[in-house]
């Protein structure tokens, strides 16, 4: 969208123009920011834009998804997944990798994650078939046996719905699944909860 609409880009060299609007492309970013951003860069050191242009390809080629829970990892398998010290048999459910890292800092769970990407939104046409879900069943019959799976998605209408229907569909797996409870204020969102809460909420969990 921001392409055919370059106003404030008009007049300035073909190669600074491109960054602009490769930088308005980017989330909360509009036409402004990025020329002020795009000055910035032309008036620094070298090296310190090649170092910036390196980090985003080498992010973009070593950061894909752990091929087991589904968040972001630079080697086959994440390093939550591969640690020996963690409970293998206990599966966190969360919306995104945001999510995880905040229930990583709050330093009140052990076991591992499944990372859903997303939570079911039947009115912007997102379907379980969209989300990491039949991945999930996959797992839990798997050869490492699962305990518990924790369902971890947010407090809002879409994170309800979604944990309405995982808890449907782990059901006659006869898994013990148990949801995050009291802690979350209503529609909030895993991410923006503080440190305390979250650990609340895991302790406070309940059968699902
Ligand atoms: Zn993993």
């Amino acid at each position: 969208m921001a392409e055919n609409n370059l106003k404030r880009a008009d007049g300035l060299p073909p190669a600074m123009m491109r960054l602009v609007r490769e930088l308005s492309r980017l989330p909360g970013v509009g036409e402004k920011t990025a020329s002020r951003l795009a000055f910035n860069l032309l008036n620094r050191p070298r090296d310190e834009v090649i170092a910036l242009a390196e980090a985003l390809l080498e992010m973009k080629e070593r950061v894909g998804l752990c091929s087991q829970c589904f968040a972001l990892a630079d080697a086959p398998r994440c390093r939550i997944c591969e640690d020996p010290e963690r409970e293998h048999e206990v599966i966190c459910v969360v919306e995104g990798p945001a999510d995880l890292m905040a229930i990583e800092r709050a330093r009140s769970f052990g076991g591992l994650y499944h990372v859903l990407h997303g939570a079911v939104a039947p009115l912007d046409g997102i379907g379980p078939d969209d989300l990491k879900m039949k991945e999930l069943l996959v797992r839990l019959g798997g050869e490492v046996p699962v305990r518990e799976v924790i369902i971890a998605t947010n407090a809002t209408v879409e994170g309800e719905a979604t944990a309405l229907y995982l808890g449907r569909l782990l059901k006659p797996l006869g898994v013990k699944t148990t949801r995050l409870a009291h802690g979350l204020p209503v529609g909030g969102e895993l991410d923006y909860a503080d440190e305390l809460t979250l650990a609340r909420a895991f302790s406070g969990r309940r059968a699902f």
